[in-house]
Parts: structure tokens; sequence; C-alpha cells
């Protein structure tokens, strides 16, 4: 297999390296030169500073702005300081290119990059789906970091939702089209059937330009849980193929129309779904709750990999080997699931 760039995909031009943790990330946590958690992906113990792959000059220097802010902006969500719409959405970018990092480090590292011939790369999917944040913080957390739900069949086939725990804030990202613009008043989305990502047909109808809750099912805000939501729609206003976008609510709720950006809706406390406007700022670190068992916090992760595919998309629209397929890969979810509520450490 020759080497592909993690950020385009093509034989890397003026090789570089790129680490899928930030050297920033691990340093400031402590775990550099610590091994990370890659249990169910690779025998092979790699440390954080070793976990890097291929990538062009030029691409590691694009996104090389995008670890500036994101540095900043974390270390603000750390110290609970307030953070504007302009750098949630910085930060949901980022998340979209570490969960993607770890998915290519992963099917690399597993040596599964062959078997499902991955049809995209980070630059691609930056940003390009809806996307969800949920922030909760920990009492008595040390310093470290760990990613969780970047091993399952799931995330093989749809690398959409995984858990990044940072020192004492734990950041559930889910990014999957119409996982919240339907509840945002943004255009609504009909379910689809699962495509692995080539090529979705989606049919979009206008929205209901009001909010309500659940935002995304089951999940409910609360002093110890922050949810942050941002519709994207930069596939259909780069191609102009929906006029439904074409609605004064959409406008006044994106930060970049043109471009296919939403803007940032959050809950915050309690379930009630806020807007936040251009000049306002958000302290999205809720409230610190006791260290929950550690099965508890991963579950999330599981539970919420079984709803984008079982609520975002039609799969009884499949024959019966499809079906079956996509049956497997949740029922495999439901058993971790289940595993992580019985685990005590
Ligand atoms: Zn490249």
């Amino acid at each position: 297999m020759s080497k592909f760039c993690i950020f385009c995909g093509q034989k890397p031009e003026k090789k570089n390296n790129e680490h899928v943790i930030p050297q920033w990330l691990s340093k400031m946590t402590g775990r550099y030169h610590k091994v990370c958690n890659l249990a169910g992906v690779t025998d092979k113990q790699i440390s954080f500073s070793a976990l890097q792959f291929p990538a062009c000059t030029k691409c590691n220097e694009d996104f090389s702005a995008l670890e500036a802010d994101a540095k900043r902006i974390i270390t603000s969500v750390l110290d609970a300081k307030p953070i504007s719409a302009q750098e949630i959405s910085r930060l949901l970018d980022w998340f979209d290119k570490v969960r993607v990092g770890l998915w290519l480090a992963e099917l690399t590292l597993s040596q599964k990059v062959e078997e499902i011939d991955p049809n995209f790369y980070i630059t691609e999917r930056v940003g390009q789906k809806d996307r969800m944040l949920m922030v909760e913080r920990l009492k008595d957390a040390g310093q470290g970091i760990s990613f969780v739900g970047t091993n399952t069949a799931i995330f093989r086939e749809m690398p959409s939702v995984f858990q990044l725990i940072i020192n004492d804030c734990v950041f559930t990202n889910a990014s999957e089209n119409g996982l919240v613009s339907n509840k945002l008043g943004f255009p609504i989305y009909d379910k689809p059937r699962p495509d692995t990502g080539r090529g979705t047909v989606m049919t979009i109808r206008p929205g209901r330009n009001k909010t309500g809750h659940p935002v995304v099912d089951k999940y409910n805000a609360s002093p110890t849980t922050t949810l942050i939501y941002q519709p994207m729609y930069k596939i259909v206003a780069s191609q102009n193929i929906a006029s439904e976008y074409d609605a004064p609510y959409v406008k006044e709720h994106s930060i970049d129309a043109t471009n296919g950006v939403g803007g940032i809706f959050y809950q915050r406390g309690d379930n009630a779904v806020k807007y936040l406007g251009e000049g306002e700022k958000l302290n999205i670190t809720p409230r610190a709750q006791p260290m929950p068992e550690t099965g508890i916090l991963h579950k999330k992760v599981f539970d919420l990999q079984n709803y984008l595919l079982s609520g975002l998309y039609n799969l009884s629209a499949l024959d019966s080997a499809g079906q079956q397929y996509y049956n497997a890969l949740m029922q495999a979810n439901k058993m971790h699931a289940k595993i992580c509520e019985k685990s005590r450490r």
C-alpha cells in the first residue's frame, strides 16, 4: 500500500508527519511520552509522540492555524472561560479533524485501510455535516488524555462519534447530516439509506423556523452537562442545490450563510434551546460532577453511535443482507454498552 496524506489522501508531497493527537495537547496533559490507548486496534505499544502519520508539508501547514486556535480555545474551556460562537465553530472543526485523524490512524494500524478503502480524508470532512458536542466535567480527575469509541465496527464504517477526555473535561462529539438541523428550525433531512458515505441521496424539506427539545433524541442538558449544536450545509451551499436554505431564518442563524456554516445553539443548565448571537460569549464548561464509573461515561459513545445509524438512516430501505450487516454492527455496540454498564474501576 502506498502511503497517503491523512489530510488530502494523495501521495504526500514533500513528506511531513502529522500527530493525530496534536503534540501541544499530549504535552499539555503530560502524556507525550506515555502509551496511548489503542486496545482492539493493535497489540503494539504506541506512545502519543509516535502516533503520527504521513502528510504533505502544505496540507500540514494549512491546518497549523486551526491547531493554534484549538490550543487557545481548549485552554479557555479547561479554565471555564467564556468563548464566542466563532470560537466554538472553530473548536468543532478541530474535533472533526481529530476524529477523522484517529479513524485513519486506526485503519492504518489495524491494517484495515485496504479493506475499508477510506473514501474521504481530513480536509474533505472538516466542517461538512451537522455537529454536536456534549461537555461534562469531572471532580478530582487528574491530568491526562484518552479517546473512546474509535475502535468499534460502526466507527470504522462511519467515523461520526467519539469521545475525547482532556484532563477533567469530557467531550462527546458527533457529526452527521440531519443530526441537529431538523430540531433547530433548519431545513429537514429525510432519512437516507446508509451508503458508507459514498454519495447518499438526501431529500431536503423546508425547515420549521423554530427550535425544539430534544434536539438529539434522549439527550438532556443539566447543570453538569452542556450541549452544543451547529447545523452545517456546506455541500448544499457550494452546489447551490437547495433553495430551502435561502430562508431568512437560516440566514439569521448562521455564522457564514454563503459557505453553509450554521450558527451555534446550546442548552446549558437546562433544556431551553438558545442561540449564541454575534458578540455574545458562552462558558461551555459545566459544573463538575463526581467521577462516575468509567463505563458510564464511555457508554454514551456507543449509544450515540447506534443512534446515528438507527435514528438518522432508513435501515429498512436496505435489502436483507444490508439490514443484517448494520444490525450486527449495532448489536456489537449494545454489547460494548452493556459491558460498560457492568465495568468497575
Ligand atoms: Zn496532502
